[in-house]
């Protein structure tokens, strides 16, 4: 039996973090990982080529942890922002790319939303900020600035975050910088504008909301975390793995690679795994409140990278393209990976991604490879403007456990895991079950956790 002070299960990008500020604080650890290899669900594959990602394709530098964490992997990795191209995001109307407006005059100008909806969002920042803390995003958006910016802003950016569905997500858990925008300044827009003009601390300007990657792609990152930390302290490949409670704190049991026993006894444990995996891992938590937590929304996703050695398409002069649910199309949206970074396709190439499903197309996940392939043709066709579909790299990833929708239930999963939490001194259910599930959200709890620590 090995003895540590601190089990973390997962090495994912939020378990790694965590177990990154660990080893700078010397903290006694150990992380076990059921998988053959670090990162989760990041994962870059090379070939013939091109360099794809099989999870995430970017981040976005939103909190001052990734600029940390960056800074102190410098010698192990180089992340990489795109040039302005990142900036410029078309959305689809009636089977048409619209850049969406990022100034007042293309905000006015632009086909995306009505006039009635333009004229209506000058009384935007004199509207009553809502009560209802349950209030779903799309609820909000339409109160607050009209069906059109639901269906042709945050419906497409909902799209492309979450896979998910704006009337069944609630802004406070799912996008809460925008929910305490109207409860602490009232409005959307005056409080972007006194926001912007509040003096920042120091800490807050590191966060550049710059979008990222890392040069030769996201695993570089986890390999660089993996070296960090050392790989002896890391166990890969355990199968079965459950923790019992003890006197002496937790005790986990797994079955190694070689399938000889292993047992790890700790006074504390975090856990990153997905809200689906706590029943089994932990089997003397109790079923009443184990199950407000499992139940969390996972949706599916595929994702289709998509390469081609001589690109013969409309130009890819953007971050990449969104389709709001409306317009009626197969596919998610696109993402122009070989624009936004260096080395990503053949030169003259294009590397794009496509997502597929999501909470309202769920059905397109049970289609079989030859179907996605037809589907991916047909759409990409149309929408790359393609005389032929022949691509150099077609692979098809996926996703069962995508993306954790932020719902109504998400209050009764908080105080659950709050709950769990006092009742089991040392024990920490993190991962993206809460705090946001952006790469930047994970980054930021791996850290806050190895403090609390
Ligand atoms: C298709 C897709 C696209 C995405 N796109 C973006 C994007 O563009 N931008 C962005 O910011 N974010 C994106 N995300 C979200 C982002 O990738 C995740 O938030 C982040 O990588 C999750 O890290 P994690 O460590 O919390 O979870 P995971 O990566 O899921 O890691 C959890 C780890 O725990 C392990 N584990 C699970 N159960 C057990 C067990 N019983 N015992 C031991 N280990 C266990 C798993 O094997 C895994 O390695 C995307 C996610 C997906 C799936």
């Amino acid at each position: 039996m090995q003895q540590t002070d601190i089990i973390v299960i997962g090495a994912g990008l939020t378990g790694l973090t965590c177990a990154h500020h660990l080893a700078k604080k010397n903290r006694n650890f150990i992380v076990v990982e059921k998988l053959n290899h670090v990162g989760g669900v990041i994962n870059t594959e090379k070939e013939n080529g091109f360099v794809y990602e099989t999870g995430p394709n970017t981040g976005v530098i939103s909190q001052p942890e990734v600029a940390d964490l960056f800074e102190d992997l410098k010698d192990k990795m180089t992340y990489e922002v795109p040039d302005e191209f990142s900036k410029k995001r078309y959305v689809l109307k009636n089977g048409k790319w619209v850049a969406l407006p990022s100034g007042l005059i293309g905000g006015i100008t632009t086909p995306l939303f009505s006039w009635y909806d333009k004229f209506r969002l000058l009384g935007e920042p004199f509207r009553k900020p809502g009560t209802n803390p349950d209030e779903t995003l799309a609820e909000m958006v339409k109160r607050r600035m009209g069906k059109s910016f639901l269906n042709y802003a945050i419906d497409p950016f909902i799209m492309g975050v979450y896979a998910g569905d704006p009337a069944q997500l609630v802004t406070k858990y799912a996008l809460p910088k925008l929910y305490n925008l109207e409860q602490n300044y009232g409005s959307f827009i005056g409080g972007s504008v006194k926001k912007m003009r509040e003096p920042k601390d120091p800490e807050m300007q590191k966060a550049t909301k710059k979008i990222f990657s890392v040069k030769g792609g996201l695993s570089n990152l986890m390999e660089a975390l993996q070296s960090s930390i050392g790989k002896d302290r890391i166990l890969l490949g355990l199968q079965n793995i459950f923790v019992e409670k003890n006197e002496g704190g937790y005790l986990l049991k797994a079955i190694n690679a070689d399938g000889n026993p292993v047992e790890i006894q700790a006074k504390q444990i975090v856990s990153t795994a997905g809200a689906y995996a706590l029943p089994e891992l932990f089997p003397f938590l109790p079923t009443s409140q184990v199950d407000k937590i499992k139940n969390l929304h996972y949706t599916r996703v595929v994702e289709v990278a998509l390469g081609f050695k001589q690109w013969k398409g409309r130009p890819l002069d953007a971050f990449g393209a969104l389709i709001p649910f409306r317009e009626k199309r197969d596919i998610l949206g696109i993402m122009f990976m070989s624009t936004l970074f260096e080395n990503r396709a053949p030169k003259d190439g294009a590397l794009v991604t496509i997502f597929i499903g999501g909470v309202r197309r769920q059905e397109l996940c049970d289609l079989d490879d030859s179907a996605i392939r037809e589907l991916v043709a047909r759409e990409a066709k149309d929408l790359l403007e393609l005389d032929d579909f022949n691509p150099d790299l077609f692979k098809i990833m996926r996703h069962a456990h995508a993306i954790p929708q932020y719902r109504a239930d998400s209050k009764e999963r908080f105080e659950a895991i709050e709950q769990l939490e006092a009742q089991y001194p040392g024990l920490i259910l993190a991962g993206n079950l809460r705090n946001g599930i952006g790469m930047a959200d994970r980054i930021k709890q791996g850290k806050t956790i190895a403090e609390m620590l």
